[in-house]
């Protein structure tokens, strides 16, 4: 059996992370940096080239999570949580690494410009009432003296304190430099050389092994009796970790473009690295071979709809990328049915929001601290009890 942080130094193991985007990174930054702990971090692609870099770096407990159907039950308090880590990891971070985050404390507006669209934002708003979480209705009127740049159309909407920003490209790159700088992380590039031991894997060198590969998680390769499984093999729940694929675009500013977070139904306007990105498709079990032109011009006439002024605004990018999702829409984190080997995957739309508070849950739970009861129900073992 592989030695366990708990037959090891139990505060002082030596953690493999495999895969290096926002999750494995985090994790990494957390463990080394901030605890003391060693970690090796393993990428087979470029670190932070995936989804981590896709994403256009919402960070939106209310909108995404308050009133999701068909949601782990307690999605919404996990990223409450991690939207509250948001501003002080964000400064450890720029501590550490010497740069920005991309971090933006700037509340987003969610817009209806239909009656259906309207009552889901109502409802929205009655969760965020009924848990005492801060928000603010607003009639069409008023949200355009919040942002001149929405269509008159607009009928009513929501400012919502939780929602903020990130430029998640500025953070996996200091999330990079930080563990670069320090003496208690290295980067391996290419597969970890996992073994297999009866039930479980290995790494030499290593107490224990965190698998965070985003959607490729279950396909990490192990090695048995000179041939290589998948990692799906010693926890069939791994399994469940399926991708999403998702296309956007981005303009140049100018006038007319929106200045903060603006979302109405399934298109989302970021302001982000001196560009208007818009997002996003969702395409369950696609992944995506590059942006599709039809797909992100849709996109962009679904934006302008939303704020005209984008219609002069010249496309400066289309990009695709992979989420990685479960059947509640919310992570797999914890220890697998294989004894030492541990999951952050799965994070599906939220992955950049949840960063702060994985890191801190999987830390605990690789040097055997107790991570808390909340953490708990998000065990890969759990059985699944969506909230619709
Ligand atoms: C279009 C789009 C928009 C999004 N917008 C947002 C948003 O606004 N807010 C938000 O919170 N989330 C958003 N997300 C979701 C978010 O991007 C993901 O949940 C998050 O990036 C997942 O991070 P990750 O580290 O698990 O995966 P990734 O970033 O995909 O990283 C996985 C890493 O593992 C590596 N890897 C793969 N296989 C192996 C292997 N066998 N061995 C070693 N390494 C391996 C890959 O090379 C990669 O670097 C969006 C996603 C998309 C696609």
């Amino acid at each position: 059996m592989a030695p366990t942080p708990s037959s090891a130094n139990p505060h002082r193991p030596r953690i493999a992370i495999i895969g290096a985007g926002i999750i494995g990174l985090s994790i990494g930054f957390e463990l080394a940096v901030r605890r003391g702990v060693p970690v090796t971090l393993y990428d087979t692609g470029a670190p932070g080239r995936g989804a981590s870099w896709a994403a256009a770096g919402m960070i939106a407990p209310a909108f995404e999570a308050a009133g999701e159907a068909g949601a782990h039950p307690r999605l919404f308090d996990l990223c409450l949580e991690s939207a509250a880590l948001w501003p002080g990891f964000a400064a450890e971070l720029e501590a550490a690494s010497g740069l920005a985050s991309g971090y933006a404390a700037a509340p987003a507006l969610a817009a209806a410009m239909d009656g259906r669209e309207a009552a889901r934002l109502e409802a929205i708003a009655q969760t965020l009432a009924a848990r005492g979480v801060a928000h603010r209705m607003l009639d069409g009127a008023g949200l355009r003296r919040a942002e001149p740049a929405l269509s008159p159309q607009v009928l009513s909407g929501l400012e919502l304190e939780t929602d903020t920003r990130v430029d998640n490209r500025r953070t996996v790159a200091a999330l990079i430099r930080a563990l670069e700088a320090c003496p208690l992380a290295s980067f391996r590039a290419g597969p970890a050389p996992l073994k297999s031991a009866g039930r479980t894997v290995v790494l030499e060198g290593h107490d224990a092994v965190i698998a965070a590969a985003g959607w490729q998680t279950a396909v990490i390769k192990v090695e048995e009796a000179g041939g290589l499984y998948s990692l799906v093999n010693w926890d069939t729940a791994l399994d469940d970790i399926d991708c999403y694929g998702g296309q956007m675009l981005s303009v140049a500013p100018g006038d007319g473009t929106p200045g903060r977070v603006v979302r109405s139904g399934d298109v989302y306007l970021v302001p982000r690295g001196g560009q208007v990105v818009i997002g996003a498709t969702v395409e369950p079990f696609i992944v995506p071979d590059g942006a599709d032109e039809a797909a992100t011009e849709a996109l962009r006439q679904a934006a302008i709809a939303l704020c005209p002024g984008l219609e002069a605004a010249p496309v400066t990018e289309r990009w695709a990328g992979v989420r990685p999702g479960t059947p509640d829409h919310a992570p797999f984190l914890g220890e697998t049915a294989a004894p030492g080997l541990f999951v952050a995957a799965g994070h599906y739309r939220n992955g950049i929001l949840l960063a702060p508070i994985t890191a801190r849950i999987m830390a605990d739970l690789v040097t055997g601290r107790d991570a808390g009861a909340l953490a708990a129900t998000f065990s890969p073992r759990r059985a699944y009890t969506a909230t619709a």
